[in-house]
């Protein structure tokens, strides 16, 4: 694309998943929509994802988080479609169901608590003795035989994304929507003038008309002039990815904090873990064969499948578990989409929503309050300082 920046601008800082479906919604209103990188496009956490969509039911939903998770999961099946018919690209969104499993009490305990929780939103969940789950997915019969194996429901509403796939397909629907994506191009500042915030990149600063601050795991890196300098935490999740000639499940399978995700081509994604190691990227030998145990664990013949390879990605953690959506206090055209932890592929059709109808003026359909910028930290000046 050949237009360049103009101040009439909305400029999107980030191209992961947060900020391609913010610029993506924006430029089908009609605005000018600029994405600045500093890297390639959808390279960073959204890249890295495992892409579970867990179940959530909207309409039941009145918690925020599950309002913001269920307006989410309502809206992908139709983000998907239009995105597949003006790219002509598969987004990589599959209704596959998913296993939870239970191999301790404590995590009978939880399925329980969570089988109830589901119960209460109305969404379909069913526990199956092991004889039916073995009828069901064959790939766990040796699981189910194992003495410690004391629960499993199959909850038929969890979807599997792609995240390549589909934040290519973001990407192309961005650029047809007339979004200018500029990569390589790092924000090297922003700074609130009375009622104008400027950005600052190529060495010098840009009047835009709103700019929305996507940066992922990174944002506190950028945010402090407008007060945000400790917004996020990075934490790390590592991934194996592993791959068999034919496949051997299309379900995800949940056991704990652990998954697999079985692709219908034979490849299997199995995650994760959590670790505070600051913004140290890469993966360490003790925990891959650790998740390659796992694997093993849960379908011994996983043990001749090919190793593809492994990676890992900065999930961005707030202090108070709730992602930042909104308007930068102080400001009248600095907006802030982050923080989504391990949810924001997840999560992401909705905040772009959300946010969107903030930035045209029109009520968004959930309240935002919870999500409302600065109160992350504020939670942290109170827990820890
Ligand atoms: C192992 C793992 C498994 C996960 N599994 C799931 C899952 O199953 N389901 C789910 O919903 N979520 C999952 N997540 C979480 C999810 O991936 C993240 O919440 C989400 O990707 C965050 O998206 P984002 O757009 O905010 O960040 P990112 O994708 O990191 O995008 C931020 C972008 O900002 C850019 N940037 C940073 N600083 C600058 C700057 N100064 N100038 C220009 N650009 C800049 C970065 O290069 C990056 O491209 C997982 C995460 C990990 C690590």
């Amino acid at each position: 694309m050949n237009r360049k920046l103009t101040s009439e601008d909305a400029v999107i800082v980030g191209g992961g998943v947060i900020g391609l479906s913010i610029a993506w919604q924006l430029a089908k209103e009609g605005w000018k929509v600029t994405i600045l990188e500093r890297d390639d496009i959808g390279q960073g956490t959204s890249w890295a994802g495992a892409g579970i969509l867990p179940p959530a039911n909207f309409s039941a939903a009145s918690d925020p988080i599950d309002r913001l998770r269920g307006l989410s999961h309502k809206l992908f099946p139709t983000w998907s479609s239009e995105l597949k018919a003006t790219t002509g690209l598969d987004p990589g969104l599959r209704r596959c169901g998913g296993w939870y499993l239970a191999e301790s009490l404590g995590e009978l305990a939880s399925l329980v608590g969570m089988a109830d929780y589901w119960a209460h939103l109305d969404i379909e969940s069913e526990r199956l003795p092991m004889r039916e789950l073995v009828k069901h997915e064959p790939a766990l019969s040796s699981w189910a035989k194992q003495k410690t194996s004391i629960g499993a429901w199959w909850v038929p509403d969890e979807y599997q994304l792609c995240p390549p796939l589909y934040l290519r397909c973001l990407q192309t629907a961005c650029e047809e929507a007339g979004v200018l994506i500029r990569t390589q191009c790092e924000l090297e500042g922003v700074r609130a003038q009375s009622d104008m915030t400027c950005v600052r990149f190529d060495g010098r600063w840009h009047d835009c008309s709103r700019v929305v601050l996507c940066g992922g795991a990174w944002l506190n890196q950028f945010t402090e002039p407008l007060g945000l300098s400790h917004s996020v935490i990075p934490v790390r999740g590592q991934m194996l990815l592993l791959k068999t000639v034919t496949p051997i499940s299309r379900r995800i399978i949940n056991l704990g904090n652990r998954y697999l995700v079985c692709r219908e081509d034979g490849h299997i994604l199995i995650g994760s873990c959590e670790e505070e190691v600051g913004y140290q990227l890469g993966t360490t030998d003790e925990m891959i064969s650790e998740l390659r145990s796992f694997a093993n664990s849960l379908i011994p013949a996983l043990a001749d499948a090919e190793h593809k390879r492994s990676w890992s990605g900065l999930r961005p953690m707030t202090y108070d578990g709730f992602p930042m959506i909104g308007r930068v206090p102080g400001t009248n055209n600095a907006y802030v989409a982050g923080g989504h932890f391990r949810s924001g592929l997840h999560l992401s059709t909705g905040t772009a929503s959300v946010l969107c109808d903030l930035m045209v003026k029109r009520e968004p359909v959930i309240d935002l309050d919870a999500f409302r910028v600065g109160k992350q930290i504020s939670h942290r000046q109170t827990h820890l300082e």
